[in-house]
């Protein structure tokens, strides 16, 4: 999908990058912020774009920062821009990635492979041991 261009793209928090616990911040989806990360190193500008402000935005802003990310701008198109009301809010972004899709949120290993070209490389998660394991063990 993507050649060598770099896009900028707006990336969600809340349920996206995050599980949903707004207003406070969720555990991070998995291999969100290393999907994020390798965007980041292949030269595409990454803005975060969340109806979060004031202190709740900080706090998703700097949950990010700790985790390796910074973003170029953040509810915004540039860094330098600033708000004007007599114009709409809707950014210049070249991808939106939000859990809101039309068709839900692909998750962060499609949307590696997608935007890279190159396979996720997703730790196995533990195997859910069933529901009813803890009957097996008595037996
Ligand atoms: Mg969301």
């Amino acid at each position: 999908m993507i050649s060598n261009k770099s896009l900028t793209i707006a990336v969600d928090f809340d349920g996206t990058i995050v599980e949903d616990a707004y207003p406070s911040i969720g555990e991070p989806k998995i291999f969100a912020f290393e999907t994020l990360k390798k965007l980041e190193n292949e030269g595409h500008r990454l803005i975060l774009w969340t109806y979060r402000h004031g202190e709740r935005l900080d706090a998703a802003v700097d949950f990010c920062r700790e985790r390796g990310i910074k973003f170029y701008a953040v509810n915004q198109s540039f860094p330098e821009e600033e708000f004007d009301p007599k114009y709409s809010r809707k950014i210049n972004a070249d991808i939106f990635i939000d859990d809101r899709n039309v068709g839900g949120f692909y998750g962060w290993g499609e949307i590696y492979q997608e935007l890279t070209n190159t396979k996720p490389n997703i730790p196995e998660q533990k195997k859910n041991k069933g529901l009813f394991s803890f009957l097996k063990k008595s037996s």
